[in-house]
């Protein structure tokens, strides 16, 4: 039996990756101290899993910003828009700018795009390809590493995401083909790399090809077979690792099975019947090996040894211990690095780190399984399952998890509970007579700048350097100015502007039980941006009001209505490391309540307009379409929960971002937001269409303008997107507001393109 892991987190247990690079963009430090500090975190890694006993070490899985990119320069398929900017920069440069773009010495390229990947919050620098699409070896990065570790005296398995996946993972960028289509110019380089690595004596190549997990054409799931086949009829010394992650083979089992590789890796975690159903479907080819990813590559819990065992267990008894590995669910590039670093006991308690596992834990978890279940088991092994029992054990019933009222609310939930009182028709009757607002009504998403001042005045507070009293005070202080600058620009619905929070989960996960934080946790989220997200180990309840003292306070100022801001239950759940001992949609629920309690809260306050964000509600849809509906239903059902208990002309509003709504626009309107906010000006409109062929009944904010940019748009251009909105929706459906928050942007910047907007706004209500 052997131990097989998927990939090893490259950002450096202390974020040394992220700091190296953001000081080389800035010109901080030299190419040669950037390339030492990628050199030092592989072969600390590599080092770390071998003494651990690791029997399979990927290698390749290190990155200065992407997997992808790395492929894609791998491959010299570069976009022709990089062609000049190649001839006069080093090949890391170009790498740089294709992901970051660049502008210096009179060039200026924009960036690759960059979208999910799959479910996770890793974000992955889409390949660009044209019809006539070559490839060719530029880059050696996947033999230089394996050298590179050859030459520390560790043999690894090197780890690239196959051909199919690689190019369904990219963008046509011209008319008239599919990039299914270019996998015959792509073989050939894939076949340079793997002749390479053989004259290097590799053994172990993995080959990820996720998009097993998801519905493939037949066209796509022929192109499988006839790519393994191919590899394997010139390669047949190389040992194929197939890995696949994030959910079942589901309609391509057959297909997998038929594919001529040494070992099938997966996901035991997303798909724990896939064992059966392969160990059952007698398909499975009597010389090949399955990899079994018990461990989840992708949350923080313990791993539970009986329950893993049992798995293992099983795969022996059918194919002996000789035709199982042992490994995690996925790359561990999900997993923060190091539970040890943890070290503040105020945060994260004994009690709850006892149940956790990072990277490096997790890597010691895989090594005990195999121990375990190949009997090498000695008196430190046993001491180590025995604590592993404990720690699951005391997590079923610590009362630190269980609150009894949370699960009897929830079972009670009844079915008026997800409804308002009545109809979205007499609601706005209600709230017209109640608001008295103009037609086009102008608002903003919510945040507005936090500037490197407001920041460190938390910082300082953290620290003790301010009093609760002293930093609230700058915060009022930073509040009030926003309203009067919102008044004096003729803002219809003004914002607080959001100064006292971090971030739009953390902020409320601070405030719940059932949350807690860690100091260290960063996950890589894109590039040398990491994500730190809160833990949801325990049952959610709001012990207290959360943003009622802000939102009081800021309605106080002005007789115009300030709109109240919370973060939606299921963008609180999709951003945060959740609960694996009970349903997603049970943890989504018990948030749903204590939002609710707090849009209740809120209105008791006067606070006559609020708005619930669920810009991750999209993200949260499975890989597969056919378990869409089942999630959709409790997403939604959780969105309404925490919306219903306010009386009829309370408006509720929602915003989304970076979201196509087509299909899913049947689900957007069962949430029955009164307003609902979109980011659309990238779109020039374009994603409104969905709501106007729906015929939308509800009232939209279709963003005219785009925050992720510096740039101040004139009124006459979002005039132009306003009409735009207007052909397709009714004029009194549509509300003028930016595409998202401002926190990004700088006060100049924002004050400008607010003042175009309301001009915008005023020249569609005198052209009714
Ligand atoms: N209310 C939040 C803000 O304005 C919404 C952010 C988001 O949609 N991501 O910052
Ligand atoms: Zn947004």
């Amino acid at each position: 039996m052997k131990t097989n892991n998927l990939g090893y987190p490259r950002i450096g247990s202390n974020r040394e990756l992220k700091k190296a690079s953001e000081l080389y963009w800035g010109g901080k430090i030299s190419v040669d101290e950037l390339i030492r500090t990628g050199k030092d975190i592989r072969r600390t890694n590599w080092q770390l899993q071998a003494e651990a006993g690791v029997d399979l070490i990927p290698s390749n899985d290190f990155s200065f910003y992407d997997q992808v990119l790395d492929l894609t320069l791998t491959l010299g398929a570069i976009p022709e828009r990089y062609t000049d900017f190649a001839k006069s920069n080093s090949a890391i440069d170009l790498y740089f700018a294709m992901a970051r773009g660049a502008q210096k010495n009179g060039q200026d390229v924009v960036a690759m795009e960059m979208t999910k990947w799959f479910d996770t919050n890793y974000h992955y620098i889409v390949p660009e390809f044209t019809k006539n699409q070559k490839f060719t070896l530029f880059s050696e990065k996947i033999i230089t590493e394996f050298k590179e570790a050859n030459a520390l005296g560790i043999a690894t398995k090197p780890v690239l995401i196959g051909p199919v996946s690689y190019l369904l993972l990219g963008k046509e960028k011209e008319e008239g083909f599919h990039r299914i289509d270019l996998i015959d110019a792509l073989l050939p380089v894939y076949f340079e790399i793997f002749e390479k690595l053989q004259a290097e004596n590799v053994e172990y190549i993995q080959l990820d090809e996720p998009f097993l997990a998801l519905n493939l054409t037949d066209k796509e799931r022929k192109t499988f077979m006839e790519v393994y086949h191919e590899i394997n009829i010139r390669f047949p010394k190389i040992k194929i690792i197939l890995a696949n992650y994030f959910d079942c083979f589901g309609e391509n089992l057959a297909t997998a099975l038929a594919l001529p590789v040494d070992t099938f890796h997966l996901d035991l975690v997303r798909c724990p019947s896939q064992l059966d159903d392969i160990l059952e479907s007698g398909q499975l080819d009597p010389k090949v090996n399955l990899s079994l990813g018990v461990v989840d590559g992708r949350n923080i819990w313990k791993n539970d040894f009986k329950n893993s065992l049992s798995l293992i267990q099983k795969a022996t008894d059918a194919l002996g211990e000789k035709r199982v590995l042992i490994g995690p669910s996925c790359s561990l590039i999900h997993s923060p690095c190091d539970l040890d670093l943890e070290t503040n006991d105020a945060t994260l308690t004994p009690e709850i780190k006892q149940w956790l596992a990072f990277a490096k834990q997790k890597i010691q978890e895989i090594v005990l399984l195999k121990q375990f279940a190949s009997n090498e088991t000695d008196t430190k092994t046993s001491a180590a399952f025995e604590e592993n029992t404990i720690a699951n054990e005391n997590r079923k019933t610590s009362k630190l998890i269980h609150n009894d009222n949370v699960k009897n609310r929830v079972a009670g939930i009844s079915a008026s509970d997800d409804k308002r009182k009545s109809t979205f028709e007499t609601r706005r009757k209600s709230q017209i007579e109640a608001l008295n607002l103009p037609l086009f009504p102008t608002t903003t998403i919510g945040s507005f700048p936090q500037t490197a001042e407001v920041r460190s005045w938390r910082a300082k507070f953290k620290k003790g350097e301010l009093t609760a009293e002293q930093y609230n005070d700058l915060i009022e202080k930073e509040t009030e100015a926003t309203i009067r600058f919102q008044e004096e620009t003729g803002i219809d619905v003004l914002v607080h502007g959001e100064f006292e929070r971090n971030d739009m989960v953390e902020y409320f996960g601070e405030q719940l039980a059932g949350f807690t934080f860690t100091k260290n946790g960063w996950v890589q989220s894109y590039g040398s941006r990491c994500v730190k997200p809160p833990v949801i180990y325990g049952d959610v309840s709001r012990p207290n009001p959360m943003t009622v003292k802000w939102s009081k306070y800021a309605q106080s100022l002005t007789p115009k209505w300030v709109k109240g801001m919370l973060t939606g239950p299921v963008t609180i759940l999709q951003w945060s490391f959740v609960r694996n001992d009970q349903p997603r949609s049970e943890t989504c629920t018990q948030i749903a309540l204590a939002i609710r309690d707090e849009v209740v809260d809120l209105e008791k306050a006067g606070i006559k307009i609020i708005q619930i964000d669920e810009p991750a509600i999209r993200e949260g849809l499975p890989l597969r379409k056919e378990e869409w509906a089942a999630y959709l239903d409790w997403a939604v059902k959780a969105f309404r929960i925490s919306a219903s208990g306010v009386k009829d002309d309370t408006q509720i509003h929602t915003h989304m971002c970076y979201s196509e709504f087509n299909d899913i626009i049947q689900n957007i309107a069962d949430m029955d937001a009164d307003v609902i906010t979109i980011e659309c000006s990238r779109s020039q409109m374009e994603l409104l269409d969905a709501f106007a062929d729906f015929k939308y009944p509800n009232e939209i904010g279709p963003g005219v303008y785009d925050i992720h940019s510096p740039r101040v748009p004139s009124s006459e251009e979002m005039v132009k997107l306003l009409e735009k909105a207007a052909d397709v929706i009714p004029a009194d459906q549509l509300w003028v507001n930016p595409d998202c928050g401002l926190k990004t942007r700088h006060w100049d910047e924002t004050k400008k393109a607010l003042i175009e907007m309301v001009a915008a706004a005023q020249e569609m209500r005198a052209a009714v």
